[in-house]
């Protein structure tokens, strides 16, 4: 689940990380509001105004903007909340702006090069550790600096049975460059959003830019936060946290009934049983001149019903050209599944204009061909793997 940066910077200092503070509104109105609070809370007189969206690069798209009176902060507000904000991590049609950060200024006036940091927390599958990323080249896009500056990017792995070590924050800190008292800041921050990644149960923490302020205090100034769903159940309080006007419509409905289910652009729609089944399927569509619309596994239990349901959710997608559906009928037969088609298939009436093939391998696959072939639709069958390839490739023509 993806986190607002408001959102993640109250799990941040939850656990002790200090953050660039600020107030989430809704509208203008209230973003004055909080502005004032901000001023009575830290003394600025000066505010960040910042588009809450699951997509970073906001900056760059006109999302985040300095105000230095309170008229500022409403007239920019104003203009922020509403628009289609697009950035280069957004799709074309940009993202909806429902509410934004108003933050206090933590970029004080005179500091012509302020120090920014790049910091995540996360996985290294290889390894199966956590590690800090870092970097002395905060602020862009840490891509970029991979590809011109790989040099420039750290990393710090650590042992899951002892945790972080107070030599490794040392460390970290040391590379940046830093001294005295902003070492010693940085060493704490880096132990505290650690230790927050872990009990959180995230899956992401990244912190671009980390800011050295022109006090040598050390910041979280930006917040991406995945938090890993599987873990959702021990955090009853971050359950909430959930906007699923950030989320793809066709996605979240594919999840409230249970269909695992990932918006893709292409033109050929997938029904199959099991991930690595799904990812194969999609190979062989490419392989076959098309491109895949979606993942989707339909689980152990194919039957008319479910069947039905993720044809319904294929279709909402208006790129699908034809549907591929490949089942291996182990404990679900595949003479059942098959009925299923032709059942969900003929209870949708004239919902399905396009054209469908079913490869269904497995326990009574020639049952199930029959069935197909016998059933009077405009469904073609196919038991080999390359033959629905083909099949594919020939209603794209
Ligand atoms: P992103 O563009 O989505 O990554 O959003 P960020 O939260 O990283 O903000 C983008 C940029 O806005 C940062 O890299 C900073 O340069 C700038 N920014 C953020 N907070 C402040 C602030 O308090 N004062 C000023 N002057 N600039 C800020
Ligand atoms: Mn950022």
């Amino acid at each position: 689940m993806n986190l607002h940066e408001y959102q993640g910077k109250e799990i941040l200092s939850s656990f002790g990380v200090r953050i660039q503070r600020g107030i989430v509104a809704q509208n203008a109105h209230e973003a004055v509001a909080a502005a004032k609070q901000l001023t009575t809370e830290t003394g600025t007189s000066w505010y960040v105004i910042k588009a809450q969206v699951h997509a970073g690069g906001r900056g760059k798209g006109g999302g985040v903007k300095l105000a230095k009176n309170l008229q500022e902060v409403e007239s920019i507000a104003e203009q922020i909340i509403g628009m289609n904000l697009i950035t280069p991590q957004t799709s074309a049609e940009g993202k909806k702006v429902h509410q934004v950060l108003v933050a206090e200024d933590v970029y004080y006036p005179g500091d012509s090069e302020p120090d920014e940091f790049y910091m995540s927390v996360l996985l290294n599958r290889t390894t199966g550790r956590n590690m800090i990323m870092y970097s002395t080249e905060g602020g862009m896009d840490i891509e970029t600096v991979a590809e011109e500056t790989p040099h420039l990017i750290f990393t710090e792995e650590i042992d899951p049975s002892v945790g972080i070590l107070p030599f490794q924050a040392r460390r970290v800190a040391f590379n940046l460059g830093l001294s005295g008292t902003a070492f010693k800041e940085m060493t704490k921050f880096v132990m505290a959003l650690y230790t927050a990644y872990v009990k959180s149960d995230a899956s992401l923490f990244e912190i671009n830019p980390v800011l050295k302020t022109s006090d040598d205090k050390i910041m979280a100034v930006d917040a991406k936060v995945t938090l890993d769903d599987n873990a959702l159940y021990r955090h009853k309080n971050y359950v909430d946290m959930r906007d699923i006007r950030e989320e793809n419509p066709i996605e979240v409905e594919a999840k409230e009934v249970g269909l695992n289910y990932v918006d893709l652009d292409g033109n050929v729609g997938c029904m199959v049983n099991g991930a690595g089944l799904a990812m194969a399927t999609m190979d062989l569509i490419k392989q076959a001149g098309g491109e895949p619309a979606n993942f989707l596994d339909v689980g152990g239990t194919a039957d008319a019903k479910r069947v039905e349901t993720a044809f319904r959710i294929i279709l909402k997608d208006p790129n699908v050209k034809a549907i591929l559906i490949n089942i291996f009928g182990g404990i679900v037969r595949c003479d059942r599944v098959a009925q299923g088609v032709v059942d969900a298939y003929k209870n949708m009436g004239d919902a399905i204009n396009i054209p469908i093939i079913v490869r269904l391998q497995g326990t009574n696959a020639d049952i199930a061909k029959e069935l197909i072939d016998n059933s009077g639709l405009d469904v073609q069958s196919a038991v080999q793997f390359q033959e629905a390839a083909d099949k594919v490739q020939a209603v794209l023509a």
